[in-house]
């Protein structure tokens, strides 16, 4: 393509955008959103590592406030604790570390010294800080103490590191609570994934189902795991999306983490953990991206109005352009509506739309001499494509309307996909089919360790490299369960329903 600029020389102009389709090479199409749509960049010196960029930043910024705000109505407080763990620490909880110790890095040298003892870099931090609950809890008085960090972690996996989803070091949060009863931290677990469903359902507009993790996929060394889980359509694979662990005493135990009940009886506290990571924004653009680009729900969007003069040769002087679109932006900014112009001369609107598009604003506002004439503006939405003309005095009240509508509309049309590609299936043969066919398959389940493992094994790779299917959580919401069901995988009387798929 070229363009013509304003000093009226042609320029060669490079084509934007991504050079694959989201249902033709997903995995190619996803690593090119995220970096040509500027939300990260992949970190050359160390695999498995990202930069992550000001867009990326920003709403997970969003999501940090909002996060913050409702775990300080219950009270929860904000520490730091060191990055580092010590061996002894690391090791005490034996399921703890069984499951862990694959993905623990270790610091092994310090300038030119072996150290003597290596020290580990937090994989998550429970055995960082239960030694200290078991220093700052005495009596009943200290209870309920809850502490959450916004923090890195380092996990150091081997296969299938993807942006934001899987990825060596990552940001999150990581709640940490003990109780006096096991009942009050059975509330808590139910109440933090109901502000993580909120998280990902109200700010990122992706549906999630809430359930309870298997035997085998709970978290190393917890009581129960509950999660919510994501499920990406186009490859057919299911995603954690985050998790609220019930510890039960086990970590007390090892930590000796005690407290003298109002009756003057020394008991184990009961505790809890919980974990919501930058993971959430990649399920936010595997959702929603299409194959022009990212495609931000506004409510997290870092801008939601991108501005753009549309210069017709000879019409109108393109600065008298160029200040509309300014006054545009204050108008925006003074309603509180994060927007921005681009105004620059350099390039064509359609390589400036496709740069939008690619970079996923919500909406964009075109601004040529008949709008001008007409003291109106021209809008895009960025979900649908849908144009409409708004006159300049209706402007605020139709872009905060339209706002609404896109978070509204992302939602749903991710809810009815989801929707549509989840199966109920009651035989071996059709959960084969069902999985062929990448969906979502709900089936009933003996609820045995090993009848998973085996249908782990059964139920092979696919073409994209996808291991076994598992189960992905035993919903809270669950369907009627006849009394002669049978597992769809061992023949044994069913207990439940639960959903399976492959994963991420
Ligand atoms: P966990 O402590 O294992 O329960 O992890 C808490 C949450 O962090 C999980 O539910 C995932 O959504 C997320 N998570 C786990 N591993 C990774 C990783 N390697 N990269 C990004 N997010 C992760």
């Amino acid at each position: 393509a070229s363009v013509v600029n304003s000093s009226g020389k042609k320029k060669k102009e490079t084509r934007l955008g991504i050079s694959v389709k989201k249902d033709e090479d997903f995995g190619n199409w996803y690593s090119e959103v995220c970096r040509f749509g500027e939300l990260l960049e992949y970190y050359e010196q160390v695999k498995g590592c990202y930069i992550l960029k000001p867009s990326a930043m920003k709403i997970w910024n969003v999501i940090r406030r909002f996060f913050d705000a409702e775990i300080e109505k219950m009270d929860v407080e904000e520490y730091y604790f060191p990055m580092f763990v010590s061996r002894g620490a690391l090791e005490k909880e034996k399921d703890h570390i069984k499951g862990f110790a694959p993905e623990v890095a270790w610091v092994t040298r310090a300038g030119e010294s072996d150290l003597e003892t290596p020290i580990a870099l937090r994989p998550t931090s429970e055995t960082v800080i239960y030694p200290y609950l078991s220093k700052w809890i005495r009596g009943h008085r200290d209870l309920p103490l809850k502490i959450n960090q916004w923090n890195n972690v380092v996990r150091w996996e081997s296969s299938d590191t993807t942006p934001f989803v899987r990825s060596r070091e990552f940001l999150w949060q990581e709640g940490h609570t003990a109780f006096a009863t096991k009942e009050e931290a059975e509330q808590e677990v139910l109440d933090v994934l109901n502000i993580y469903s909120r998280v990902y359902e109200e700010l990122l507009a992706v549906p999630v189902i809430k359930g309870i993790k298997s035997e085998n996929e709970k978290f190393a060394g917890a009581f129960e795991t509950k999660s919510i889980e994501a499920f990406i359509p186009s490859t057919g694979r299911g995603i954690q999306a985050a998790t609220s662990h019930c510890l039960g005493q086990n970590f007390a135990q090892m930590f000796d983490i005690t407290f003298e009940d109002k009756k003057g009886k020394r008991s184990m506290v009961w505790q809890n953990s919980w974990g919501l990571s930058t993971r959430s924004i990649g399920v936010m653009v595997m959702t929603h991206g299409d194959d022009k680009g990212v495609v931000f729900p506004p409510k997290v969007a870092p801008v939601k109005v991108v501005v753009i003069q549309v210069p017709i040769k000879g019409a109108v002087d393109d600065q008298v352009l160029c200040d509309a679109c300014e006054a545009v932006v204050s108008t925006l900014h003074e309603a509180g509506i994060r927007a921005k112009s681009d105004t620059r001369d350099n390039y064509s609107c359609g390589w400036k739309y496709a740069d939008q598009e690619l970079k996923g604003a919500p909406l964009r506002i075109e601004i040529g001499p008949r709008d001008l004439a007409n003291d109106q503006v021209r809008i895009v939405r960025r979900d649908t494509g849908a144009k409409m003309d708004v006159k300049r005095g209706d402007l605020i009240e139709q872009v905060k309307d339209l706002l609404e509508k896109i978070q509204r509309n992302l939602y749903d049309v991710a809810k009815r996909k989801l929707e549509e590609c989840t199966q109920k299936v009651e035989t071996w043969e059709e959960f084969e089919e069902a999985l062929r066919q990448k969906k979502l398959i709900l089936a009933p389940w003996c609820d045995e360790v090993e009848v998973e493992k085996d249908v782990r094994k059964r139920s092979g790779s696919d073409e994209t490299g996808g291991g076994g299917a598992k189960t992905l959580c035993t919903p809270l919401e669950q369907p009627e369960l006849r009394e002669d069901t049978l597992c769809f995988a061992s023949g044994k009387p069913a207990k439940k329903w639960s959903y399976w798929g492959r994963s991420y």
